[in-house]
């Protein structure tokens, strides 16, 4: 293949080249995967919570429980006496019915305290058992987040080991000293070859002279711009 050719199809592998190792940079997924991450770390706290504080109701309700049936035990035995016949100091029997009463109110407070409690259990049961919904689809989602990562970095990098090989080999085919002034201008004008539009060179904008113009149709040697030193490519009509 023609020198200039050669140059022209260096530069679009380059570029092609520059284009993935950006793209391999600047793979998005991993803010997403960070995200979700950061998401995942909530619920299980979230949900650490909730079971303690389920945990710490179910104690409260079996230590209320126990008090309950130690208070109706005491009752039973207040009203034994109180019913056995075996009191009559009125004095007495009084400040035991109002012990009875008080007992008795207090079992009352403590069992509803103990209803309150069991609605507060089956809220959590229901809030936890969503939590842990979400939080296994966000797993499954993290998973799947890191694997579609993985494998678009696999195929990032194998275009990118693609392209560094056919650069080589192109290479090989250029000679030395078009290929070091190849790289000072790509190294500092961002692109080697440009095309020319109509008479313009594409890296400047500025007219080409005719006589370059009807050199470069003509003939395949390597042309510098007058004006911004790229080296012009004349596209020849494809087919
Ligand atoms: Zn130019």
């Amino acid at each position: 293949m023609i020198q200039l050719e050669l140059l022209w199809q260096l530069q679009k592998h380059y570029l092609e080249l520059n284009k993935l190792e950006r793209k391999l940079k600047n793979l998005n997924k991993k803010d997403e995967i960070e995200e979700l991450k950061v998401k995942i770390h909530q619920y299980e706290y979230d949900l650490e919570n909730k079971k303690t504080r389920l945990e710490v109701n179910n104690m409260k309700i079996n230590r209320y429980n126990s008090k309950v049936n130690q208070l109706k035990y005491e009752v039973k035995e207040i009203e034994d006496k109180l019913y056995s016949g075996k009191i009559r100091d009125i004095k007495q029997l009084t400040y035991m019915e109002n012990e009875n009463k008080k007992i008795k109110e207090e079992i009352e407070k403590i069992e509803t305290e103990i209803i309150l409690l069991m609605d507060e259990v089956d809220n959590l049961k229901g809030e936890i058992d969503e939590v842990e919904k979400t939080y296994d689809e966000l797993k499954r989602n993290l998973k799947q987040t890191i694997t579609e990562n993985e494998n678009l970095i696999q195929r990032v990098e194998a275009d990118i080991k693609k392209e560094k090989e056919i650069i080589k080999e192109i290479s090989a085919d250029i000679d030395e000293n078009s290929l070091k002034k190849f790289y000072t201008l790509l190294k500092n004008k961002g692109k080697a070859v440009v095309e020319i539009e109509g008479d313009k060179c594409t890296g400047c904008y500025m007219a080409v002279p005719l006589s370059i113009l009807s050199k470069l149709k003509y003939s395949n040697s390597i042309t510098y711009c007058d004006n911004c030193g790229r080296i012009l490519y004349y596209k020849k009509q494809e087919e």
